[in-house]
């Protein structure tokens, strides 16, 4: 998909949202939704999404959900960092396919990244989700 598009209800995020499928869960406030990435490139790679949005990327997305969205993007950053102690993270964002984009409703990703440890492929090789359930729980611990 391009960036011209029409919002699809049907999309994972969506339903994710609306309880319609599983996720695991990091934070959430009357804006954002925060969960693991089930296809992580990095231990502890989380996404925020935007509750209340049928933006599919960042252009489409209203002024006013920019600035709770990065809050929120933010504040689960800081609780990676706090929980996880990486060297770095990567916080990123696709708009399109060409770009990366696989899933068409609005989400950032905040990837930790340590010395010496390579990224992994983007979307590629499930997660354990006990493991996963672990790592929400330490990062979630770590909400300020
Ligand atoms: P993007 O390629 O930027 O659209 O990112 C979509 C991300 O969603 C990828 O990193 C996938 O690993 C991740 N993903 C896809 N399906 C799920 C799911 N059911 N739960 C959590 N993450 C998912």
């Amino acid at each position: 998909m391009s960036l011209d598009g029409t919002y699809d209800p049907g999309n994972i995020f969506a339903r994710i949202l609306r309880g319609e499928m599983p996720s695991v869960r990091v934070f959430e406030d009357d804006h954002v939704l925060a969960f693991m990435d089930v296809f992580p490139q990095a231990r502890g790679h989380t996404l925020v999404i935007p509750k209340h949005s049928t933006a599919r990327n960042f252009l489409e997305e209203t002024p006013e959900n920019i600035g709770p969205l990065m809050e929120g993007v933010q504040r689960v950053a800081k609780a990676v960092r706090a929980a996880l102690n990486p060297d770095g993270i990567v916080i990123t964002q696709f708009n399109g396919s060409p770009a990366g984009q696989t899933v068409y409703h609005l989400h950032v990703h905040i990837i930790p990244r340590w010395e010496g440890v390579a990224l992994g492929r983007h979307g590629e090789g499930m997660a354990d989700v006990e493991e996963l359930k672990g790592l929400a729980a330490q990062i979630s611990a770590k909400i300020a």
